[in-house]
């Protein structure tokens, strides 16, 4: 499903990519650990193109790019981004819609579907993730593990091969992490192909197919939850995990 290889990314001159490779299959869901800094975001953001590498190739669901310091254009970049939906850290709704409308505007205004079957749809998102109650309320009537989750039904409601998660829960009240790990992990086991940058170690334990410890830009430890977080090898994934838990 998702094919990265030998992926790099400088700011300037800062290396902020070094020569990523990286599966995952169909149905799993990779979770990328790592200290703050490490360049996390930045590939998630490269898998979305709102990052462009420099070099290296992303297949991706149906598409397949390769960098070589190329533009690449709108059009390609829309395809590209039409296999993917990304939830944010800090949610993004458009405060001056309701829950359903934020939902539905994708659809709507992106794939040209009708209202009647972007309401449908938006409300058994809406449902699945717990808010059937609370579809006509604004974003600043709902609390923030409330928003997120309008931010996980709204990425669904486009149908991607693919949901890509940066550090859903850093933004949320302690008390409001656990509904939306909750939701993330239904839609895990339900099959959705997901990677999910998060510090949230018992969800990476517990939830993810693969862990992927990343450190100054490097895969430095790359396995099972119970290889990475049981049978560590790496010094510096060690340092990390006994630092974070
Ligand atoms: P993480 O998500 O692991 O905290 P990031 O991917 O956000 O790490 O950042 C990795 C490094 O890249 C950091 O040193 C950060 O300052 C730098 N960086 C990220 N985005 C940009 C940018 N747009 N311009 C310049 N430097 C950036």
């Amino acid at each position: 499903m998702i094919r990265i290889e030998n992926l790099s990314k400088k700011f300037d001159q800062h290396e902020v990519l070094k020569d990523i490779s990286l599966n995952v299959d169909k149905g799993t869901t990779a979770v990328i650990i790592g200290p703050s800094g490490s360049g996390k975001t930045t590939f998630l953001r490269c898998l979305n193109l709102l990052e462009i590498p420099d070099s290296g190739t992303i297949e991706l669901g149906k598409e397949k790019l390769a960098f070589k310091g190329q533009k690449i254009n709108e059009k390609v970049k829309t395809r590209f981004r039409k296999q993917s939906g990304m939830v944010f850290q800090s949610y993004n709704l458009f405060p001056h819609k309701t829950a359903l409308e934020n939902v539905m505007e994708g659809p709507v205004i992106v794939q040209g579907k009708s209202k009647e079957e972007a309401r449908e749809t938006g409300l058994a998102l809406l449902e699945k993730v717990g808010l059937s109650n609370h579809v006509d309320k604004y974003p600043h009537q709902l609390s923030g593990g409330q928003q997120q989750r309008v931010g996980i039904a709204r990425a669904m409601a486009m149908g991607p091969e693919v949901l890509l998660f940066d550090e859903p829960t850093s933004a949320l009240d302690p008390e409001l992490v656990s509904d939306v790990l909750k939701v993330m992990k239904d839609l895990s086991e339900e099959g959705m192909t997901m990677v999910v940058v998060t510090h949230e170690m018992s969800f990476a334990r517990d939830v993810a197919d693969e862990v992927i410890f990343i450190d100054n830009g490097n895969i430095v430890e790359h396995g099972s939850p119970n290889d990475v977080f049981e049978h560590t090898r790496h010094e510096r994934t060690k340092q990390f995990l006994n630092r974070i838990e």
